[in-house]
Order: structure tokens, then C-alpha cells, then sequence
């Protein structure tokens, strides 16, 4: 038998427990993994909460991110004693995810872990990290190189947020991190940050096109904070979207793109393909600092996910938790 947060439905109502579970009770897979650790993102915060309909069938494990080592293996180029980890696919939604001690999955759905990372570290990366790697990627792939000017960053006290100021700072751009803690300012700085601002600037309605202050941006906000970035960026500047903490919603124009030739590139991190991961994961092996990364984790066991869930939408959640399963 193995521990895992099994989430139940009662009506409208999600609840958790932590409960023993058999190797039978798993989903079909072609690789069983030991899971050492799992993590808790927003988008699991959503999926345990309710507030988003991310698991389609109950009784289900959640949890969208898994790292461990592989116990059984009938996958081409997936071995026994392999490190690995899974960011989404099907976890979480219709297939039991990482909150538990064991998993089974589609050796599809696996990125071995590239050294020196472990796969502590790779779950204190996450798909919030994995997810900030692509943006990096995309601003990359966009041609802003740190001589361009100031990167913004929003939503940087959260886990997207952080580890995009960690890689960006140590790719040598000047990044400039927006939050609502602004008594967290050092934190922000002690990643990498060379300027801290107010996000009140940018989350109120504002003109639709506005002084040039960005080369790029990398936004998990949404809605008017992500039309004022647009709005500020430079012209021929890069800026990627993949959240919506602030919305859903997009109330601009389109004069950043008409006028100022400004790119939005959306990030998805769930149906990436296997290229896009073993590329980001490789960057992250390289570029990210592992002491950087320490500061932005804190470690917690299963039965503490649903508290984190609920620190989480309170705004109280710095950086990223991870969950030790084997806690
Ligand atoms: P997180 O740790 O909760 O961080 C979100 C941060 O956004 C918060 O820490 C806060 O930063 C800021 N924020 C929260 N509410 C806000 C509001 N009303 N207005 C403005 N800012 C607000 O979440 P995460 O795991 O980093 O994920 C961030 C976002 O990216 C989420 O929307 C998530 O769904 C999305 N995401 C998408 C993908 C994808 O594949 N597209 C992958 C990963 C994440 P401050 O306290 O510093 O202001």
C-alpha cells in the first residue's frame, strides 16, 4: 500500500483526505514511478478548491506535478532507477496525479531530470518554474537580449513570478519586479531584482498606449495589468502571457501591436510538447541558481496541501511549496 490525497466530491463540495491506497487502485500506464516529491501550484489551488473545474472525475489524486524514480518501466528510453518528472498533461484532470507516494503514468509524460537537479529541485521548480522557463524562452526565441533595457516581471512574489526573476537577473537582464507585498521587496531583490514597484501601477485602467519603459515582460496576471505592460513596452519588445491572476480578461486595443509592433506571446505549459520540455528543463539544469531556487521553497507533507491552498488565494504563499510525500 502507498499514502495519497484522495479529493472526493459531495455535491458541489471538493474535500481531501489523506488515505492508504493500493497498487491495483492506480490508472493504466506504462511506467510506475516513487514519487519523492510533489508541489502545489495555482493551478492546483484551483483544481482542490473548486474554483476551477480541473478535475473532470472523482474520486481522483491531484496534485499536476510528480518527480521521483522509476520502479517499473515498458517504455523505449525510460529505465529502472531513472529520475524523472511530470508538469500536467492529463495529472490532476482525468489521470491521478502527484500527491501520492506512488504514481503510474504514460512514459510519454516524463522528462528525465537533468543533473545537477534533484528531484527536490525539480519540484521546487514546478510547472510554475518550468512555465517561467518558456516564458524566458519566448523572449529568447522574440530577440530581446539583456542589452534591449528592463524586463517586468508581475506577480513576482508568486512561483511563476520568482523564478522568472532568478533566470532572468542571471542572464544578465535588468529585471524590474511588480507585486502587491511590497514589504517583500528584499526577498525580490535577493533573487535578482533591480527594482521593485507597486503593482497598483499597473492594475487599474490605463491609456492604451503609454511611454516606453519595457524591452520585455513576463506576466501571469492578466487582464489590465497585462493591457498597461502592453501598453509600456518598447518598441519591436516581447511580452509573454501565461496567467490570470488578476483575470481572464484582455480590456486593450490593439495600438501596441499596430503602433509599437510589440509581440504577445502566449505560454501554455499543460500540452507543451516533449521538445519544448526536455529544452526547458535543460535550460533550467543550467541556468537556474540552486541557492536562488532554496530561497524560494518551502517543504511541507500531504496533509498540509489543503492549508497551503487556502494561504494561496489569501496571497499569503512566497514562492513555491513543495509537498514531501514521504513526509
Ligand atoms: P502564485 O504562486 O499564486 O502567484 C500568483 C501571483 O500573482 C501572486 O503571488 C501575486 O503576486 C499575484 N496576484 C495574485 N492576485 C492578484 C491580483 N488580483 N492582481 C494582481 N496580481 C495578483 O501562482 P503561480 O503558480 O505562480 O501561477 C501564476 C499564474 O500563472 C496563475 O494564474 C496560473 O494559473 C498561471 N500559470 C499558467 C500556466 C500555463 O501553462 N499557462 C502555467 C503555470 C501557471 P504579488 O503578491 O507579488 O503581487
Amino acid at each position: 500500500t502507498f499514502k495519497a490525497l484522495l479529493a472526493a466530491k459531495t455535491g458541489d463540495k471538493i474535500s481531501t483526505s489523506v488515505v492508504e491506497m493500493n497498487e491495483r487502485d492506480l490508472m493504466p500506464g506504462d511506467v510506475t514511478v516513487a514519487v519523492d516529491y510533489s508541489t502545489v501550484n495555482y493551478k492546483d489551488a484551483l483544481a482542490i478548491s473548486g474554483r476551477a473545474e480541473i478535475i473532470r472525475q472523482f474520486p481522483l489524486i491531484p496534485g499536476i506535478d510528480l518527480a521521483g524514480t522509476v520502479e517499473a518501466s515498458s517504455y523505449p528510453g525510460i529505465a529502472v532507477g531513472d529520475r524523472v518528472v511530470a508538469n500536467s498533461w492529463g495529472l490532476s484532470q482525468t489521470h491521478h496525479g502527484g500527491y501520492a507516494q506512488k504514481a503510474r503514468i504514460k512514459g510519454e509524460w516524463l522528462v528525465k531530470i537533468p543533473a545537477p537537479l534533484s528531484t527536490k529541485d525539480a519540484m521546487a521548480i514546478g510547472t510554475a518554474g518550468y512555465t517561467a522557463m518558456l516564458s524566458v524562452l519566448a523572449l529568447e526565441h522574440g530577440g530581446i537580449t539583456p542589452q534591449r533595457g528592463d524586463i517586468v516581471v508581475t506577480g513576482a512574489n508568486g512561483g511563476v513570478g520568482s523564478i522568472a526573476i532568478a533566470l532572468l537577473a542571471d542572464l544578465g537582464y535588468r529585471v524590474v519586479a511588480s507585486t502587491g507585498r511590497l514589504e517583500e521587496a528584499d526577498y525580490l531583490r535577493s533573487l535578482g531584482a533591480a527594482e521593485v514597484i507597486d503593482r497598483r501601477t499597473l492594475s487599474e485602467p490605463g491609456a492604451p498606449i503609454a511611454r516606453e519603459r519595457w524591452a520585455g515582460a513576463v506576466d501571469s496576471v492578466g487582464s489590465h495589468t497585462l493591457v498597461n505592460v502592453l501598453a509600456q513596452t518598447q518598441y519591436r519588445g516581447v511580452v509573454t502571457a501565461c496567467g490570470l491572476a488578476q483575470g481572464t480578461d484582455l480590456p486593450g486595443t490593439v495600438l501596441p501591436f499596430i503602433l509599437r509592433n510589440v509581440t504577445l506571446a502566449g505560454i501554455d505549459s499543460v500540452n507543451a510538447p516533449q521538445e519544448a520540455r526536455i529544452e526547458a528543463w535543460s535550460r533550467l539544469a543550467r541556468d537556474l541558481d540552486l541557492d536562488k531556487l532554496a530561497r524560494t521553497m518551502q517543504v511541507v507533507g500531504l496533509a498540509e496541501v489543503p492549508d497551503v491552498v487556502r494561504q494561496m488565494f489569501a496571497g499569503k504563499v512566497q514562492g513555491r511549496t513543495v509537498i514531501d510525500v514521504n513526509a
